[in-house]
């Protein structure tokens, strides 16, 4: 059975005394959620990854990076973060190739394979993200799309190092737009991404690899996305920056590895 993971993406939003009480407020709420349940892992801004991972002490939930360096060596990279350095602070998790980057700073998918070989090679845990945008789902190229960035993302990763990553699809047009992906219509591509892993690699891995739906999520749809069998839990954005949302979302993520 695969655990629930809840990843909060808090994006270019906080200030110190901001997440103080975020994450003091956080903490409190999510304390009855027992830890065999679910991974909680919280992603601020690379800046404040010191500040909450010693807000975070004592507790299960993990710190995540919002992105990683390509580079696995130390050099002239400059404004970059490596993996070994995020692992000496305390990260556990990194996003790689959310759509933002994709857009923003033209992430393509051989910097994104790069990404998740320096994290693989420091002990980070990647969370890939994968989605199509509003075009491609209207002329019907979603499984292209989605086959496209998986293979970018994972033909030159061996078994050994595939079964370590998370997956998250997040449809572009569902990220900060209030807009969800109906359940079927989650299901229906995490359904797909279990097949492509399973012809990749093998249905094993195909089975224990979480994948998790990002785009919009709230603690009003979160039960039914995460009672889909293929949704893991969740990428949340927006809704991680409430402390009540969050963790009405990771209460939804938990109940259903309970209820299988
Ligand atoms: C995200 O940042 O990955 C995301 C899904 O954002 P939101 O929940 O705000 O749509």
């Amino acid at each position: 059975m695969r655990k629930a993971l809840v990843a909060g993406n808090w994006k270019m939003h906080g200030r110190i005394e901001q997440n103080r009480v975020l994450v003091d407020a956080l903490l409190t709420q999510l304390s009855g959620l027992p830890e065999a349940d679910i991974d909680v892992v919280i992603c601020p801004p690379q800046v404040y990854l010191a500040q909450i991972k010693t807000l975070l002490q004592g507790s299960a939930v993990a710190l995540g990076s919002q992105d990683v360096s390509r580079f696995a060596a130390d050099g002239a990279h400059t404004g970059d973060s490596s993996a070994a350095m995020l692992n000496d602070l305390g990260v556990r998790y990194v996003l790689i190739g959310h759509s933002e980057r994709r857009h923003e700073q033209s992430e393509t998918d051989e910097q994104v394979a790069a990404k998740i070989a320096s994290a693989l090679l420091s002990g980070l845990t990647p969370i890939v993200c994968v989605g199509e945008s509003l075009e491609q789902r209207e002329s019907g190229q979603v499984t292209d799309m989605i086959s496209a960035q998986l293979k970018g993302a994972l033909s030159s990763l061996q078994r050994a190092e595939a079964e370590k990553l998370v997956i998250a699809y997040e449809p572009v047009w569902a990220i900060g737009t209030g807009k969800t992906a109906t359940s079927e219509q989650a299901q229906e591509v995490h359904a797909f991404i279990r097949e492509y892993l399973s012809s990749a690699f093998d249905e094993d891995l195909s089975q224990s690899i979480r994948l998790l739906y990002g785009g919009s999520v709230n603690s009003t749809n979160a039960a039914l996305l995460f009672e889909q069998v293929d949704i893991d839990g969740g990428l949340i954005g927006g809704a991680s920056l409430k402390s009540d949302e969050f963790t009405a979302i990771c209460r939804a993520a938990a109940l259903s590895t309970i209820n299988g």
